[in-house]
């Protein structure tokens, strides 16, 4: 940037967040904008003395600043590197970046990887970026640049999907023309449509909690309930469930289901239903003996958590109600604005009020390749229970 950076100067007694580094500033914390500070800048944000607490990308949304950095400096091409090495490279520590197994990670999990409004996902020779703050938006091509320098020819397919996430976003292409690859997932193959699928076209972040429900599916009739393409049931029949049903409300998500078991286990016993959850789970008493309750996030926005609340413990409590004794349910919530303590409450009370014998068995959350910057406990966003009902 070769113009002067301008400053948000922080209320004083304001500073205690960024003195923790938690990386947002909220818009009550700022006592004043410098002019001529449009939303996407890349700011200095100050206190009051004036003295240079943080950089960072500005927004007019109530979190005003994403911070990249608690330097004096604004950010260059090294430092936009460096971040992308960094991430890299924990990935490579994890052993997500030559698995023979698996070929479909995260790279950056914004935050969590320094790198706050950015969420870049990996699927074979394929990079799906999104980009959730204007700010970020505009770094772009610094972005690209760096991750075909860390991947090279290797990488043939570079796509944008931006549309959902960002005022004005676009969907498009960067690098090739691909729609969509097969990937492999813990030896499993599932066909991703970056384009057409959901978020980035796969929940990469339920990789180890799949892994974990094929080593409990033996035997088992399970029920996938909010399928999207069939993770979760692709992962029981491999672990060998007797049976699975996959129900989605998304015709769209049920076909790629359909498609995902074919490719693994062609003529396996498998049921694909396109219905409310909510609905389908009230009439299956003693149909299955493994659910998994794995819904879109029911609050998305603070206003929203009272309600999503009530959704959570309503299905969980459904699924006590019908499962077989000895059954177990895999149950998440996938919503940041809910913590994991009032997540575990509600489905504390779901279970009460079914009035069944229901014990923990396991405590889950996303995969390490989503990785949770301690200074943002915002960041970690999936939480799970594996409960046995007695
Ligand atoms: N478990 C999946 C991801 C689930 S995403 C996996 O591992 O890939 C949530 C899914 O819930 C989406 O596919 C969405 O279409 C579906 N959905 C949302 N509300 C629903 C409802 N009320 N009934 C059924 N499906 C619903």
């Amino acid at each position: 940037m070769n113009t002067t950076p301008k400053r948000v100067i922080l209320k004083s007694g304001r500073t205690a967040a960024l003195g923790r580094r938690h990386p947002w500033v909220f818009s009550g914390a700022i006592e004043r904008v410098e002019s001529g500070i449009e939303p996407g800048d890349t700011v200095l944000v100050s206190d009051s003395a004036g003295n240079v607490l943080a950089t960072g990308h500005y927004s007019d949304g109530s979190i005003a600043v994403k911070v990249l950095d608690f330097q004096k400096a604004l950010p260059d091409a090294a430092f936009w590197s460096g971040r992308l090495r960094s991430a890299f490279s924990l990935r490579q520590h994890l052993g997500l970046t030559q698995n023979p197994a698996t070929n479909a990670y995260r790279l950056v999990h914004a935050e969590g990887d320094g790198l706050p409004g950015l969420i870049v996902d990996i699927y074979g020779a394929a990079a799906v970026l999104q980009f959730h703050s204007l700010g970020m938006r505009r770094e772009r091509e610094v972005l690209v640049g760096c991750l075909k320098e860390l991947y090279g020819p290797k990488l043939e397919t570079i796509f944008d999907k931006s549309d959902s996430t960002l005022d004005g976003g676009k969907a498009e292409f960067i690098v090739g023309s691909e729609h969509g690859a097969e990937i492999l997932e813990n030896n499993l193959r599932y066909k991703v449509d970056w384009v057409s699928g959901q978020k980035t076209g796969f929940f990469l972040d339920q990789r180890n909690n799949r892994a974990l429900l094929q080593g409990l599916a033996q035997g088992r009739a399970v029920l996938n309930a909010f399928s999207y393409s069939g993770g979760f049931s692709v992962a029981a029949l491999a672990g060998g469930a007797l049976s699975v049903d996959s129900v989605d409300e998304s015709k769209g998500a049920l076909a790629l289901a359909g498609q995902n078991i074919e490719r693994n286990f062609p003529g396996a016993q498998h049921r694909e239903t396109a219905a409310d959850c909510f609905q389908y789970l009230r009439d299956i008493r003693g149909k299955y003996d493994l659910i998994v309750l794995d819904p879109p996030a029911f609050a998305k926005h603070r206003k929203d958590i009272d309600a999503g609340l009530r959704g959570y413990r309503e299905i969980n409590r459904l699924a006590f109600e019908q499962i077989r004794p000895g059954g177990l349910v895999f149950t998440f919530s996938c919503s940041q604005m809910i913590s994991r303590q009032d997540f575990r409450e509600v489905v504390f009370s779901a279970a009460a009020q079914s009035g069944r014998e229901v014990r923990i068995t396991h405590q889950l959350c996303q995969g390490p390749d989503h990785p949770v910057s301690v200074y943002h406990p915002e960041g970690e966003y999936l939480k799970g229970l594996v409960l046995e009902v007695g």
